[in-house]
Order: structure tokens, then sequence, then C-alpha cells
């Protein structure tokens, strides 16, 4: 099932005629039964102006300014922020992509009336790879972030599903039993009595 719906809103008070956006609802299996779609977002205005706006307005985004797309992990859905459309990923049908593009135009709004009073974004940190998150955690798989093993916590981290500070610092708690290794000692020279040169 592949559809499309118009939803245009009146601007707001000051701004410069309708905006609003087409919905398109892709499905991306190509089966009738499917339920796996993705959702174009054409807006009937352009908002390149405003993407530092969105980015600052998307903690866990990647942005680069004139790279012309915001890219962010929203709860499963890949959403990429361009200067005419929004796509979404993976919508489980119309009522979610309605919500979420709802949910979108309201960012735009949002950025478009908070020009004079957010700093906007323009480079976003580079993103690290989960296995690059994986590596700081301590690897004790002991479940107190909800997530099953260390790995998992990293993965939500990448996808911005989970707060870093979930993840307890590692206890300095020691072994009673283990005792320190003692240094390694350094070899004893053999002393020669005085008078016997080496090799008589
Ligand atoms: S709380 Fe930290 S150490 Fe424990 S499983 Fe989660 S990420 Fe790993």
């Amino acid at each position: 099932m592949n559809s499309e719906r118009t939803h245009i809103r009146t601007a707001a008070a000051g701004g410069g005629g309708d905006r609003g956006y087409r919905l398109r609802l892709v499905n991306i299996d190509c089966m009738r039964e499917s339920v796996h779609f993705n959702v174009v977002m054409d807006l009937t205005e352009t908002i390149a102006d405003l993407l530092p706006y969105l980015a600052a307005l998307l903690p866990n985004c990647t942005y680069g300014h004139g790279s012309g797309v915001i890219n962010v992990m929203d709860g499963g859905h890949i959403v990429g922020i361009y200067p005419e459309r929004i796509t979404i990923t993976d919508v489980t049908g119309s009522d979610q992509a309605e919500a979420l593009c709802a949910r979108y135009f309201g960012l735009i709004e949002q950025a478009r009336s908070g020009i004079g009073s957010i700093q906007p974004v323009f480079q976003t940190a580079p993103k690290r790879s989960v296995l690059e998150l994986y590596r700081e955690l301590p690897k004790t798989n002991c479940g107190q972030c909800g997530h099953a093993t260390c790995l998992a916590f990293a993965a939500a981290l990448y996808r911005g599903e989970a707060a870093r500070n979930a993840c307890p610092p590692p206890s300095p708690r020691r072994d009673p039993g283990r005792r320190r290794r003692p240094a390694r000692s350094e070899p004893t020279a053999t002393l020669k009595p005085a008078g016997h040169p080496p090799g008589r």
C-alpha cells in the first residue's frame, strides 16, 4: 500500500503564507499485507535556513553545516531532515506516520519561532561507533543499566536511546583474598674476592 496525504497548516501570526507538508507512505516490502513503510514528508516551504536551529533541538543528531541534512535516530527510526523533505524509516502504519510527521512539523515550527533565542548548532561532534562506545564501558554485563549486556547498552547509546549515566561507574571492590604480587627482585650479583680477576 502506498498512499499520500496532504497537510497544510496556516502559518503562525507573522508568517509568510501557508506552511505544511505532504505525507507519502511507501511500502518498502511491496506487499499488500506488509506493515513496514518509509515516510516521505514533502515540505511546502524550504527549511534550509532552519537546519542549524533544528540541530540545536535534536541533541543526538549528526549535522555538519553545508551538508544539507540532519540525521537522527528516533526510537528505532532513521530520520533524515533535508531542506525540502523529511524521511522517516520503518514506520508500522498511517497512525504512527501521522504522529511522527506532526512531531517533526512541530519541531520545525519551534525552530522557526525560536530563531532569536535558540543557539544554532553548525557542527555536531563526530558520531562514535558502537565499538568505540563499548570500549569505554566496564564490560561486566551486570545488567544495572537495564540491558542484558554492555554491548547491547553500547548499541542503545549509539541509537540515542540510552543515557551514558545509566551505566554506573565500575565498583572499586577488590578480592580481599587476593594479594599483591611482590615486585620482581633484581638478580643478585655474585661478588668475587678481590685479587681474582675474571678468567684467571
Ligand atoms: S550497567 Fe554498565 S557494566 Fe552493567 S551491563 Fe550496563 S553497560 Fe555493562
